[in-house]
């Protein structure tokens, strides 16, 4: 029991199955010997210092790595209970009610962090501005002695007033605070409320009181980092995932090679030269990459043949990854999905079934993919405008890094050939647009198989892989702008740069 986080966890003090001095004993000598012990990321900084962009994008990464992460928000909860903001007074501390109401927001948001915690999660990340000594001393203590997880900090401070306006401007006019107040009249309420917080605020103190709490400390956007005491895998992940993260605009455009003669052919994987078709591709992809005019772009690209052929004639400087060849399909590949169907029924089913998860004989899964594109990642992070030509398999996991898909969801996104996929990030999300050239193409979307059954008829789910050649025609683009934990819209232009907008929610 002292070593298992599962047994831990059924080990609850409400359940009665030991008391609680017993459950605290026993989540102590845990939370010593665990790698796995439930973790409380404690974000600290006065408003508009960037810590619910922090928190949500760090949310995505340990949620992409495979850890199970949510953010609370403790601005969600006052927004529930208190409806209708009447004005920067409410975040004076003189004023007791209003106090009083925050505290409580406070509590819930923590009451269902911990329950998050005991119950499933692995990492919690607690979105407040918690500017005071005392506010971090009571959830530092009720988090490590009572509840018994790991608990460390990331304050985030910055002092340039210019990043100050220009946040409250990109993300705090947008919020239901401000629903209906005139622009400068909004702008000039945060910035009250910025002072009122000012007035209590006491930044992490490394010397005395405060210094045996593990942190790290950002200083304006990532000039400087202050690291203290940082010691477990997840703190060390985190650390090395903030040093990479940056608040500059740029544009991120992926897509598949150009069509392959394997892709013609319905085989899987390879390096394989281009079709006909896929050559066209490259002349359409410079077009629109000169069209787009970025500034200062650099090329990614795999090791193979496909990738580099449909890069070199693109002007600009260009880097080849071995990390970004597509899923290694292990003896199968080369073999078309019909010679796998017919002569490997089982390993072809246990695929439709768990298609995130299945490892190819010899090969990989898109799990292991997502493991070796870690790094991709983090140098994506670092990156500024980039164009990266590489499969669909890699595109797919990178897509579901950005939209934040689940293992579920990610082996099914539609990436299709012969279409620039451009993504955009913003304060709290990302913005998405598919543009696809006008190169007819072979599709090579594999819908999800409704009956896996290793028994069932070759030939019935071979049904479900007819290829179909798609004609591309270059007509409206619709542009998805995913809002974590905000719903979508999709935006259209049509051939005249017209735009609509369509909100999901
Ligand atoms: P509040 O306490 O009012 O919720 P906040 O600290 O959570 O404010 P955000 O809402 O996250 O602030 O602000 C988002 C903006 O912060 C984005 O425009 C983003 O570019 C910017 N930002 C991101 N990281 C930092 C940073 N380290 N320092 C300052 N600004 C940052």
């Amino acid at each position: 029991l002292h070593y298992d986080i599962h047994a831990w966890r059924k080990c609850d003090s409400t359940t009665n199955q030991c008391n609680p001095g017993t459950f605290r004993k026993l989540s102590q000598a845990c939370r010593n010997r665990l790698v796995q012990t439930p973790t409380v990321i404690m974000m600290v900084g006065l408003p508009a210092r960037g810590k619910t962009y922090i928190s949500r994008k760090l949310a995505r990464y340990l949620h992409w790595i495979g850890i199970k992460t949510k953010v609370f928000n403790v601005g969600d909860y006052r927004r529930d209970a208190v409806k209708g903001y009447s004005g920067k007074e409410f975040f004076d501390p003189d004023n007791a009610e209003a106090v009083a109401i925050r505290n409580q927001c406070a509590q819930s948001a923590l009451q269902d962090m911990c329950n998050f915690l005991q119950n499933e999660g692995e990492v919690a990340i607690f979105d407040a501005t918690n500017t005071t000594r005392e506010r971090r001393r009571t959830i530092y203590t009720y988090c490590t002695e009572t509840c018994c997880f790991r608990v460390f900090f990331v304050e985030s401070i910055c002092d340039s007033q210019e990043v100050i306006q220009a946040n409250i401007r990109e993300v705090k006019l947008k919020s239901p605070d401000y629903k209906d107040v005139p622009q400068e009249e909004a702008v000039k309420d945060f910035l009250s409320r910025i002072e009122l917080y000012e007035k209590q605020y006491e930044t992490i103190d490394d010397k005395i009181e405060e210094k045996h709490y593990p942190f790290i400390k950002i200083f304006n956007c990532g000039e400087r980092f202050l690291v203290h005491r940082i010691g477990s895998n997840i703190q060390s992940r985190v650390l090395y995932f903030l040093m990479h993260i940056h608040v500059l605009p740029r544009t991120i455009y992926l897509t598949m090679h150009g069509e392959s003669e394997m892709n013609v052919q319905q085989r899987i994987g390879g390096n394989s030269s281009l079709s006909p078709a896929g050559k066209a591709y490259t002349e359409a992809l410079v077009q629109y990459i000169t069209n787009e005019k970025i500034q200062d772009l650099i090329v990614w690209t795999s090791q193979m043949e496909q990738t580099i052929s449909t890069a070199a004639n693109i002007n600009a400087p260009k880097e080849q990854w071995k990390a970004l060849n597509g899923i290694h399909a292990g003896i199968f590949e080369g073999l078309t999905y019909r010679e796998v169907a017919e002569n490997y029924s089982e390993e072809f089913a246990a695929r439709g079934r768990s298609k995130y998860y299945y490892r190819y004989p010899g090969g990989e899964s898109y799990h292991d993919l997502v493991a070796r594109l870690e790094p991709v990642i983090m140098e994506l992070e670092r990156a500024e405008n980039l164009l990266v030509i590489t499969h669909k398999s890699v595109i797919r996991c990178i897509l579901a890094y950005f939209l934040d898909k689940n293992p579920e969801q990610l082996p099914y996104i539609k990436v299709p050939l012969h279409t620039v996929i451009k993504l955009t990030p913003m304060a709290y999300g990302c913005m998405m647009g598919r543009i696809p050239l006008s190169v007819e193409t072979v599709n090579t979307y594999r819908n999800k198989p409704k009956n896996c059954e290793p028994n069932r008829a070759v030939s019935e789910t071979l049904n479900e892989f007819l290829e179909v050649r798609s004609e591309i025609k270059t007509g409206p683009t619709t542009t998805q702008i995913i809002y974590q934990n905000a719903g979508t819209a999709f935006e259209t232009t049509d051939a005249k740069g017209n735009r609509t907008q369509r909100l999901d929610s």
